[in-house]
């Protein structure tokens, strides 16, 4: 039994701590301690790694993942009616805890992080595929993290697993599979949250690769792909004017054909289509 064992109910937390939701801050709570430490379970071994969590609210998520041992937790939660909550938790795991009051579209969390860093959280769904995004499109790679375990809507969990000709085949499909392995790992149904969300929702685990699987500039390929998804329907050709003066000969290089519809073009073309228009 730990000090993390005897902490309150999460019920009660939220109680003392007058912890009411705001949906303004998207805030749907994990209140079933068994099912925090399974979601957390879904990131690996934690024991010998820094954890970097999003949005811990009162903190069930946070608990779960330092009752699976890991080695450090930094959790960066914008509501400060949560701070002494997550206070307690701190005391319970002595320095294993550090909380930051921020919001975490507008910090660098790295100078507080020590490698091997993974990260997990349960955030509102607009905060986290804008995160999703950002952690996928560094200029570099490998990024900062090995991992992210992440909470998402469960339409929003289709988009980033995605296959070509799929109508959730997108962006978030493209960017998340070019440099990750990306597999739904749970699905949780509303009655899981308090209060409950109006749909259902699924865990999301990416793990970096070593390498993108084609090689491409980040920023060509994020724009590319977004101009292309922009009007789906429509042919590539008129979906990408604009893009360069020749675009049709830059998408016959690319072995795409003009007429095509971005959601049948797989990966592999997309990148040789950002290469292409990479070199101006
Ligand atoms: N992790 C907790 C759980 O699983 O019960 C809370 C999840 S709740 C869906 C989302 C949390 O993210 C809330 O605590 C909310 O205050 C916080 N949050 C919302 N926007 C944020 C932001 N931009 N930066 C940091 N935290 C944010």
């Amino acid at each position: 039994m730990s000090a993390l064992d005897d902490l309150p109910s999460l019920a009660r937390v939220i109680a003392a701590h007058g912890l009411s939701a705001r949906k303004a801050l998207g805030q749907n709570f994990l209140l079933d301690l068994n099912l925090t430490s399974k979601i957390a379970r879904q990131a690996g071994d934690l024991t010998q790694c820094d954890v970097l969590e999003i949005g811990p609210g009162p903190g069930g998520l946070t608990r779960g993942l330092l009752m699976e041992g890991a080695r450090h937790v930094l959790a960066i939660e914008k509501d400060a009616r949560c701070l002494p909550a997550l206070q307690e938790i701190a005391e319970a795991a002595p320095g294993r805890l550090t909380v930051l009051n921020a919001d975490a579209l507008g910090i660098d969390p790295r100078a507080h992080l020590t490698p091997p860093i993974r990260i997990v959280a349960n955030l509102p769904y607009n905060v986290g595929t804008e995160l999703l995004i950002r952690w996928l499109t560094p200029p570099d790679w490998p990024p900062f993290w090995q991992s992210l375990t992440l909470m998402f809507q469960r339409e929003v969990a289709e988009r980033i697993v995605a296959r070509p000709g799929s109508k959730a085949y997108g962006r978030l499909a493209l960017l998340a599979q070019w440099r990750a392995e990306a597999r739904i790992v749970m699905h949780l149904p509303p009655e899981a949250f308090t209060p409950p969300p109006k749909v259902s929702s699924a865990v999301v685990h990416l793990t970096a690769l070593p390498a993108p699987r084609y090689p491409a500039d980040a920023k060509v390929l994020e724009r590319v792909v977004a101009q292309a998804f922009n009007q789906r329907r429509k042919m590539l050709r008129a979906a990408l004017k604009g893009a360069a003066p020749d675009i049709e000969d830059r998408l016959i290089a690319a072995g795409i054909k003009p007429t095509d519809r971005a959601e049948t073009v797989d990966l592999e073309r997309f990148c040789a289509l950002a290469r292409g228009l990479a070199e101006g």
